[in-house]
């Protein structure tokens, strides 16, 4: 069914057979940002405060139908910014003790700068952190955030968010052409955060940007070469992998 909150597995370039969940579920996008590369199409819902959208009685009654399911993670994403769920540390804690699977999650960062979401992200057994901008100017451009964050804000709290976190750790940078020439300030950012991984994406999905070609990418991984654990969208494998609920499915990964 179109609006059950699991979702998948979908093939993830990083994360392997990855089982979605999703603690928004809302009819259209609900998110800090309105990123113009976002497959999801434009925020209907801009929200910057969190609340709980999914009960944790209807994820649990959900999980309980996909027990025993091949997957590699269960990653907490899909239609808008997880960390918007208020309840989102139960649900890791619920999900990890029903599946036994290891518990991803991915995050736009933009409510990192809260001491309860960097909490609740740590229970977490990998966090993937979207940054694609080394200025306030092209992170309002590319992110178009929805309230007052600042990407100085947000880049302070990931430092604290490291120093915190024992899990893994991957930044995940969205390259197109507003940012293309900005590598040398997103390699100055990876050194600041030092994460267990970098991850050099750029929207293959269908949506309102082109993405920078194979050449491209790759002029700008070599920039990040004196890092280890650098990994590009075009480099990676995905498995096989057969969704649950298409419908489902196709709500949160348009056009797979
Ligand atoms: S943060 Fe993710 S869901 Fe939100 S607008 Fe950007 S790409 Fe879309």
């Amino acid at each position: 069914m179109a609006n059950s909150i699991i979702y998948g597995p979908v093939p993830s370039w990083r994360l392997g057979r990855s089982l979605g969940i999703d603690l928004l579920s809302t009819n259209g996008k609900t998110c800090s940002f309105d990123c113009v590369y976002c497959q999801l199409g434009k925020t209907v819902h801009p929200e910057v405060e969190r609340k709980e959208f999914v009960s944790l009685d209807r994820l649990g009654r959900e999980l309980k139908t996909v027990e025993g399911i091949a997957a590699d993670y269960t990653t907490f994403s899909g239609m808008g910014e997880p960390s918007l769920a208020s309840n989102l540390g139960e649900a890791i804690r619920l999900v990890k003790s029903a599946l036994k699977l290891p518990v991803a999650v991915l995050t736009n960062s933009s409510l990192i700068p809260r001491e309860d979401v960097r909490r609740e992200l740590a229970l977490a057994d990998m966090v993937v952190a979207k940054i694609d901008a080394p200025t306030e100017e092209i992170f309002h451009k590319i992110n178009r955030p929805a309230g007052s964050q600042t990407l100085d804000g947000i880049l302070k709290a990931l430092q604290l968010f490291r120093k915190e976190y024992h899990g893994k750790l991957a930044l995940q940078m969205m390259f197109i052409e507003a940012n293309r020439g900005c590598a040398v300030g997103m390699v100055e950012i990876a050194g600041r955060l030092s994460p267990d991984e970098l991850q050099i994406n750029t929207p293959l999905r269908p949506c309102g940007v082109t993405p920078l070609s194979t050449g491209e990418v790759a002029a700008i991984e070599r920039e990040f070469g004196n890092f280890q654990n650098v990994f590009t969208v075009y480099g990676a494998l995905k498995p096989e992998v057969v969704p649950i609920d298409s419908a489902a499915t196709l709500r949160r990964r348009p056009k797979l």
